[in-house]
This record gives structure tokens, C-alpha cells and sequence, in this order.
């Protein structure tokens, strides 16, 4: 999907130079497997819940393929 398709579909962007990752809240099962991928990037105690670091943008794309529920997405930039 596009960014403006995954916008339109009620995903959230959060971005920086070579990635942006999109979340829907609605269908978060709160699985935690993205915290437990890296707590600093994702951490729902914060917000913004996700932030960004452009040094793990491979890794991060990585956890959001392993989002069971599909509610994050990522496209690469660049
Ligand atoms: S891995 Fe996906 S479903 Fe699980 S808490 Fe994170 S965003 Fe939500």
C-alpha cells in the first residue's frame, strides 16, 4: 500500500529520513512483539509510542514484519 492509502485506511505515520512506519490502533492486538523487538523504538508508556532512530531503521523494518496482526507497516524511503 501507499502512504496515502495506509492513511486513508486509518494507519498513523511515524517517519524519518529512510523509513516511515504506519500503525492502525485498531486492530493492535497489544501482542508486545514489537516492544520486545526493541523497547526504546516502540514503548506504549510514551508518546509518541513509536520514535524513530534512522541507526536501527533495518532492524525496526525487521520487527514490524514479525507485527502478527498486521497493524504495523513499514515503507522504505530514500
Ligand atoms: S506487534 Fe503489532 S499487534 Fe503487537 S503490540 Fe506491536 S503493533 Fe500491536
Amino acid at each position: 500500500m501507499t502512504h496515502e492509502e495506509l492513511i486513508a485506511d486509518g494507519y498513523k505515520a511515524y517517519e524519518n529520513e529512510g523509513l516511515a512506519v504506519y500503525w492502525k490502533p485498531s486492530i493492535c492486538a497489544h501482542a508486545g512483539e514489537c516492544v520486545r523487538g526493541d523497547g526504546e523504538v516502540f514503548n506504549f508508556a510514551r508518546r509518541p509510542w513509536i520514535i524513530l532512530d534512522e541507526a536501527k531503521n533495518e532492524k525496526v523494518a525487521e520487527i514490524v514484519s514479525r507485527c502478527p496482526s498486521g497493524a504495523l507497516k513499514f515503507i522504505k524511503k530514500g
